[in-house]
């Protein structure tokens, strides 16, 4: 029942018959509904009128629950007639009601009941909550949308005052971080101790946005930034950081930019180290001609200018190898190979007698790799060089390998079974504004370097479909990690050792070059070993020998120019000798599908030890005898 606690003090300030007429004024003036029922409408004061868009002479027939939404009708009825019977009911609650028109309404009612001729009357208020309802689902469906973009956003969102603190981390950096509100942050999303260099915080807070791309060579990543100004309530800007990872994106362009330098390169390298090897072809094979006959009487210091002029020959056959990588044709002839013992031996090799030691770690299960040896054997060589020559006054070599499944992308790299093998060095670092630059030809920082190195490693590597990364900062060392395919291969290539003996051969041996000085060294050498040996400068010389010479091997120049050339006259040469066995030669590196018609291929220029392992291969009936060839 009402409490009229509050009318003793209406009552002894107003005369009882003014305080009715001021209830009535306040009825009619006020903008809340008022209005007095029992189960019908008895007075609906022209507020009530107004919001619920119901004329009194409308509802005066009406039971008071039948313009209430059904969602809450029976809740209502049930109340009312729980307070008309001297029931409990809640004082005030929320509901929804219909308009004419059928719109929905919502309110917040108050009730209070009172008595008049022993029977119970209710009298309420109604406040229109419509706008306020709408406005809050309206406020509540924006934020959850926002939070969503906010949460889901696959990048760093957070907000900061002008004061370097944080306000706002969105989930993910939230994931990474803990909870950073209030932190300062340079020293939490960055770990430094002072205002990032790349910080639009300046601009920010004069009202202006700025987009860039950022690098961070801590973590050595790439990010896109948009900062934005956010005016707070007190006139002060806020900074909205938006950060997205871009290094793929930035690897990726790099990558593009230096495979077209690379392939512009490679054309010009090709046809010089094409002839460069003929040349060297002849050289080699003369001096150790010459060393063969003068064997017996040459001197130790006549013995030693052998060798210098071997080593002179070695240093260029390498240089033309480099040069050969980056060659149209100089795609990698791979075998299933073991890298552990291969990793082993250059290593050692590079860093002998050197200041530099070294540690491998390479486990005994690593996947076997499908790589052309001597061209990774290139890689790993000038990786360990250049390292040595970053630690001048000696250090540490850190040579790890490890199996990696790689479920995401990494760089051009597809998901898949790979062997990553990572050279970490103490030495001098690489400055963040030369590490974009380290892989492009001819980028050198030495005075005598060539700029090749990492240029060739990168081609190379590029070829057996790996993937080569670096990291470094000034000053603290340099690891360069490669991703190479493994290989569906269980077992390795076994390789025949050359052997550094005389060859003793029997057989007839047909030459096939345009070049007089290859033709002739290689005459003359197999004819010492014991061959009988003829030789053709072109096609039409060969056809004609060839009809007649009944020969067991020839060994074919890939390429005669302005002529028929090594595959060209091989069904000449089959149709005249089924048996006749041939070795393919040419200073380019080719790919096993061009070399599957011959018995074997010999890449220019070659030792001839390395002539003879291949004779002794695809003609068994010769072999190396005893004596030695130092
Ligand atoms: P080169 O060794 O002839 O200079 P590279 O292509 O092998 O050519 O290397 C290019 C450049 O990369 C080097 O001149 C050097 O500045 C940098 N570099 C490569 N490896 C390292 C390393 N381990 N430490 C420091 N700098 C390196």
């Amino acid at each position: 029942m009402a409490d009229f606690k509050s009318s003793k003090t209406i009552s002894q300030l107003f005369d009882p018959n003014i305080a009715s007429e001021l209830f009535y004024l306040l009825l009619e003036s006020t903008p809340v509904g008022v209005y007095i029922y029992r189960e019908n409408f008895i007075y609906v004061n022209p507020a009530f009128e107004r919001i619920t868009g119901w004329n009194f002479s409308e509802l005066k027939n009406k039971k008071v629950w039948e313009i209430v939404h059904p969602d809450y009708q029976e809740t209502v009825k049930e109340r009312i007639l729980a307070r008309l019977s001297g029931k409990k009911a809640p004082p005030s609650y929320e509901l929804k009601i219909l308009t004419p028109k059928g719109e929905e309404k919502w309110f917040e009612v108050s009730v209070v009941t009172f008595k008049k001729d022993e029977q119970i009357f209710c009298i309420a208020t109604a406040i229109d909550l419509t706008k306020i309802k709408n406005y809050s689902r309206h406020l509540a469906e924006t934020l959850s949308e926002y939070r969503a973009i906010l949460h889901s956003f696959d990048g760093l969102i957070y907000t900061v005052t002008p004061d370097y603190h944080l306000a706002f981390v969105n989930k993910k950096l939230e994931k990474q971080l803990g909870s950073v509100r209030g932190e300062l942050c340079y020293k939490k999303i960055f770990g430094r101790e002072e205002p990032c260099p790349w910080c639009s915080l300046k601009e920010v807070r004069e009202g202006r946005s700025v987009k860039k791309d950022i690098h961070i060579p801590e973590e050595n990543k790439w990010y896109y930034v948009v900062s934005t100004p956010l005016l707070y309530p007190n006139g002060s800007f806020y900074a909205l950081h938006l950060l997205m990872d871009i290094t793929q994106q930035k690897r990726a362009q790099q990558e593009i930019l230096r495979i077209s330098k690379l392939e512009s390169i490679s054309l010009l390298a090709g046809g010089i180290a094409h002839d460069f090897n003929n040349i060297l072809t002849a050289i080699i094979g003369n001096i150790s001609l010459l060393r063969l006959r003068l064997k017996k009487h040459l001197t130790e210091k006549e013995e030693k200018l052998f060798k210098q002029m071997e080593n002179v020959c070695f240093r260029a056959q390498g240089l033309t190898k480099q040069l050969l990588n980056f060659a149209e044709g100089g795609s990698p002839i791979k075998r299933v190979s073991s890298l552990k013992e291969m990793l082993e031996d250059t290593v050692s090799f590079c860093l002998r007698g050197s200041n530099v030691s070294w540690e491998l770690s390479i486990p005994d299960d690593l996947y076997l790799v499908d790589i052309d040896t001597v061209q990774f054997g290139q890689v790993v060589s000038n990786i360990v060089i250049n390292a040595k020559q970053a630690m001048p006054s000696g250090g540490r070599l850190w040579v790890k390998a490890r199996n990696l499944e790689s479920k995401e992308p990494r760089g051009f790299l597809k998901p898949g079974d790979y062997v990553e093998i990572t050279f970490r060095d103490e030495g001098i670092g690489i400055p963040e504004k030369v590490l974009p630059k380290i892989f492009d030809p001819y980028f050198t920082t030495k005075k005598n370097g060539s700029g090749l190195g990492l240029a060739i490693c990168h081609s190379i590597i590029k070829k057996h479909g790996g993937h080569i990364e670096v990291f470094s900062q000034e000053g603290k060392g340099a690891t360069f990690k490669i991703y190479l395919p493994a290989s569906k291969q269980e077992k390795p290539f076994s390789r025949t050792l050359i052997q550094k003996e005389i060859f003793k051969g029997k057989g007839r041996v047909l030459i096939f070059d345009d070049e007089e000085v290859i033709r002739e060294t290689l005459k003359e050498f197999l004819e010492i070993s014991g061959f009988q040996v003829e030789t053709a400068k072109d096609a039409q010389e060969l056809i004609k020998k060839a009809k007649v010479g009944n020969f067991d091997l020839a060994i074919l120049d890939l390429t005669i120019p302005g002529g028929m050339g090594a595959k060209k006259v091989l069904p000449f040469l089959k149709s005249y000798t089924p048996h006749i066995k041939t070795i393919l030669m040419t200073g380019y590196s080719l790919e096993s599908q061009k070399i599957k018609d011959f018995d074997a291929f010999l890449k220019k220029p070659f030792t001839f030890n390395e002539l003879f392992a291949v004779i002794e291969k695809i003609l068994p009936s010769n072999s190396a005898k005893n004596v030695k060839d130092k």
